[in-house]
């Protein structure tokens, strides 16, 4: 009933371009989309890597929460998402044992899915994206 699976990996990076250089030119992982997400303030570029995806984000404001991020801790792994079939369904589930979201409301990302973010807090240790399945 609930086939949560892994959709990408988050990694902040001060900059994408700069990332590039390991990511596409030494890895040869090539990026497909390049998106600003203005409700996050970030600039994501999302390179497919067999099924999931490794997403870079780079921070397009001084008060982004990647921009925090950087600034606490620097570049580094950022979150884990995962695809699960039924977000309300799931988030649910979540607030009836008590985990903390980021934020109340299920999110609309660039592309028009819906996800939220749970707390490392919950998820022990890792900030967690779930995106509903599409
Ligand atoms: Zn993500």
């Amino acid at each position: 009933m609930n086939q949560a699976r892994i959709d990408h990996i988050g990694i902040a990076v001060q900059s994408i371009e700069q990332s590039l250089e390991f990511y596409r030119d030494a890895i040869g992982l090539e990026p497909k989309a390049l998106v600003i997400v203005p409700g996050e303030k970030v600039r994501v570029a999302m390179l497919p890597a067999g099924e999931p995806r490794i997403e870079l984000l780079e921070a397009t404001s001084d008060d982004s929460p990647i921009a925090r991020f950087l600034a606490k801790r620097g570049e580094g792994l950022h979150h884990i998402a995962m695809r699960v079939p039924d977000l309300n369904a799931a988030v649910d589930r979540l607030k009836a044992a008590g985990s903390r979201l980021v934020t109340e409301q299920i999110q609309t990302g660039a592309e028009g899915y819906r996800y939220v973010f749970v707390h490392p807090k919950s998820a022990h240790g890792v900030l967690l994206e779930l995106i509903e399945e599409s």
